[in-house]
């Protein structure tokens, strides 16, 4: 069993960290909200003073935070995570950030001897409490084979996309088909009530036909069809408006750093900031259903 450094335990973080400690290894843990590392602490981690203080002479780092900003500085700042690490250590990064960020952490870490790996994640607290996420990776082969042990003991589907940054890259194209197909969705069912078409009607036959996707049939919009789907709970989330709101912009700024035309994906991350600008930004992002229709209660 390994000792290892989680830093960040907010929503995914901390259950992801709870698996950890729950297949035996020793976790040092780390979180600008002490709270946080206390609630963790109660659950068997050990509680360190500072990420450098937990790093040092862990054989394997992981960090769960909010945006490519708060990862370079855990990692390249004073004090941070490189600086402190021992050659040759894991470092795992399952935030979901820009491509370029992890990239150039990727790089910062290989010239310091460390095996980096991007490894963001799909399926939600939910996935996190359970152990069943997908980790989509990027790295080498040899850090990617490091990483794998670990993150089996937290998710279901772990999959190799390619070299460094490729986890990021199928996370945001991921999120961005995610994105335009609930606005797909919640746009049709606004027009089959429109054409006194029963919502359950049409999920029965486009579940069945050319328009199914799991927007439709995992998560559907509409209260009904999906018992477990947000809708069912007036959009209690799930996966929050401002959440979507943030994978599209990471989606666009990838695009336009490219030069690839994704028309579909900017009018989504168009719509989501008028969604999650009108008080929407904590609601579950399928919850867009409603400002689709017009509806009062979309208007916040
Ligand atoms: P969160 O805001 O709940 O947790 C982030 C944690 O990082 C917080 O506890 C915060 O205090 C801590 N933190 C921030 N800066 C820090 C620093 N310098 N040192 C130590 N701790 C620091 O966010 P979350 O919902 O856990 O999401 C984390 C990442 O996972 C995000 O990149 C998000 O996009 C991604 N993600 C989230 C979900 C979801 O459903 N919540 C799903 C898939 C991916």
């Amino acid at each position: 069993m390994a000792t290892i450094a989680f830093i960040g335990l907010g929503n995914m973080g901390a259950p992801m960290a709870r698996n950890l400690v729950k297949a035996g290894h020793a976790l040092r843990v780390v979180d600008v909200v002490a709270a946080n590392a206390e609630r963790l602490a109660a659950a068997g981690a050990t509680m360190a003073p500072s990420a450098a203080d937990a790093v040092r002479g862990a054989e394997a780092v992981i960090t769960m935070l909010p945006a490519g900003s708060h990862v370079r500085d855990v990692y390249l700042g004073t004090g941070g995570v490189l600086a402190a690490a021992a050659p040759g250590t894991l470092l795992v990064d399952c935030s979901t950030i820009d491509v370029e960020s992890a990239r150039g952490v990727e790089a910062a870490a290989a010239r310091s001897g460390h095996d980096f790996v991007d490894a963001p994640v799909s399926g939600g607290t939910g996935g996190a409490e359970a152990g069943t996420l997908t980790f989509m990776c990027g790295g080498s082969a040899r850090a990617f084979a490091r990483a794998q042990p670990l993150l089996e003991r937290m998710g279901k589907t772990i999959v190799h996309a390619g070299g460094p940054g490729n986890g990021q890259a199928a996370k945001i194209c991921n999120n961005m088909i995610l994105g335009i197909s609930m606005i797909a969705v919640g746009e049709a069912f606004n027009l089959a009530a429109r054409l006194g078409l029963d919502a359950q009607k049409l999920f029965d036959i486009s579940s069945k036909s050319s328009g199914q996707c799991w927007s439709l049939t995992s998560y559907c919009p509409v209260p009904g069809p999906v018992p477990g789907s947000p809708a069912n709970r007036g959009y209690a989330p799930g996966f929050t408006g401002a959440m979507m709101l943030k994978d599209l912009k990471l989606a666009q700024e990838a695009a336009h750093a490219a030069g690839v035309a994704t028309p579909l994906g900017a009018a989504a991350q168009a719509l989501y900031a008028l969604y999650a600008g009108s008080g929407h930004a904590q609601d579950d992002f399928s919850g867009i259903v409603r400002m689709l229709a017009g509806s009062k209660e979309a208007k916040g």
